[in-house]
């Protein structure tokens, strides 16, 4: 398993077929002859174009933005998570800011989503943040915990140390506003804290926790390796593939400076 993860979240783009090729070329272009063995990346693209994804440059796993929780039956407009697993998708990202926001989830839908993606062998990246009111009114802690215990209430410690904590402030998301290295530094400790609580310290360590919010390649370490992450989720910037294996370049190159 790579040290660090990039995860693109490409949203609601792009808007055709054609544009996705273009993407689709670019990275390729972008990532040949590179290759790295210490940095992996994911691309979640809009569940219309995952198919279009399946011929991704090596080191590169498709990932899917949404699932529902049950395997199969009258669910309209739902995926399931085996229909995910059998097109190839490695990862699915669960919880993201926007769909507890426009999509009414809940800690407790959020719960059910990741253990039916654990359960159809899929790596869930389980996003968690405060709004900026709850951070200004100081309750960023109690938000986080309320949220991280939820989703891992009744894993084992193996079904738990698969899971990918995605720490996403929700006023850092697309506003170009961040957070300090300190900060993002606490919520890592505060997380570790929690899993050691609900397993043990070697749980807590094997858990991997990223930040996600207005990620630039410009100042990654600031909010990634500086801060005790292990990797970043990415919005606006991953619809440029170039900015993907920038990152991917950056995080190896940080990667082999700690083994040096
Ligand atoms: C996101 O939506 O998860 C995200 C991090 O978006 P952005 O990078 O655009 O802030």
């Amino acid at each position: 398993m790579a040290r660090f993860l990039i995860v693109g979240n490409l949203k609601m783009n792009p808007l055709s077929r054609e544009e996705v090729s273009q993407y689709l070329s670019v990275l390729q272009r972008e990532m040949s002859g590179k290759k790295f063995e210490h940095a992996a990346g994911v691309l979640c693209p809009p569940a219309l174009y995952l198919n279009e994804f399946s011929e991704l440059p090596q080191g590169i796993a498709k990932g899917a933005q949404n699932v529902f929780w049950e395997k199969s039956g009258a669910y309209t407009g739902e995926l399931s998570p085996v229909m995910l697993k059998n097109d190839g998708v490695e990862y699915v990202i669960v919880g993201h800011s926007e769909r507890r926001q426009y999509g009414n989830e809940d800690d407790r839908i959020v719960r059910e989503k990741a253990h039916a993606v654990l359960k159809a062998l899929m790596v869930p990246i389980v996003c968690v943040g405060e709004t900026g009111e709850e951070r200004a009114q100081g309750e960023t802690d109690r938000v986080l915990e309320h949220q991280v215990q939820a989703v891992f209430e009744g894993l084992s410690k193996l079904q738990a140390e698969k899971i990918i904590l995605a720490y996403e402030p929700r006023w850092a998301i697309g506003t170009d506003t961040l957070p300090t290295t300190n900060e993002i530094l606490q919520v890592k400790v505060l997380i570790r804290k929690l899993l050691a609580e609900m397993f043990d310290s070697q749980a807590a360590e094997r858990v991997r926790v990223l930040y996600g919010g207005s990620v630039k390649s410009s100042f990654l370490g600031a909010v990634s390796w500086e801060a005790g992450m292990d990797g970043v989720l990415v919005g606006r910037e991953s619809l440029f593939p170039y900015e993907i294996v920038k990152m991917l370049a950056l995080f190896e190159e940080q990667a082999l400076s700690l083994e040096a």
